[in-house]
């Protein structure tokens, strides 16, 4: 199983002074933290990003939204890392995540849900590279 997944805190949640918290709940779930920084993406970036949505009907509200500010974007290391972020964050809409999940806690709604996790390796190391250049991956051992 992969070892990395991609990570993101989601506008909402930079907004709403969620950060910390997030991080903490992070790095206490067992994640290391290989790169992080904040961005604002562009509308292009989060059209390109979320392209394999393009033909859903929100994907113009949630290009707008992950456009609107700050996000932190995260490379994460942990063993079966895809799977523990997914369970770490809870199901894409807050009213059905479980508890103590991170969107269970910090979500506004389905669309503005905090944080965002890859779904499979091959995704995840998609997404790494889409905001991340090798140089910026640092292990701290
Ligand atoms: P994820 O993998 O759990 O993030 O979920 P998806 O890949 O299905 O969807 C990607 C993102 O699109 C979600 O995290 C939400 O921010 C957003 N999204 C999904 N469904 C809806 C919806 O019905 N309305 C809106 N506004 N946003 C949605």
């Amino acid at each position: 199983m992969g070892n990395r997944t991609f990570a993101m805190i989601k506008p909402d949640a930079t907004r709403n002074g969620h950060t910390g918290k997030i991080l903490d709940r992070t790095i206490q779930a067992g994640f290391k933290v290989l790169g992080a920084k904040l961005i604002r993406m562009t509308k292009a970036q989060a059209e390109g990003f979320y392209a394999v949505h393009r033909e859903r009907p929100f994907f113009e509200e949630l290009t707008t939204f992950m456009s609107s500010g700050q996000t932190m974007v995260l490379a994460l290391e942990k063993e079966n890392a895809v799977a523990a972020w997914r369970e770490t964050i809870g199901a894409t809409n807050p009213a059905e995540a479980d508890e103590g999940t991170i969107r269970k806690d910090f979500a506004t709604s389905l669309g503005e849900n905090a944080v965002h996790g890859a779904d499979s390796d091959e995704n995840a190391n998609i997404e790494i590279g889409f905001w991340f250049t090798g140089s910026e991956l640092i292990s701290n051992q």
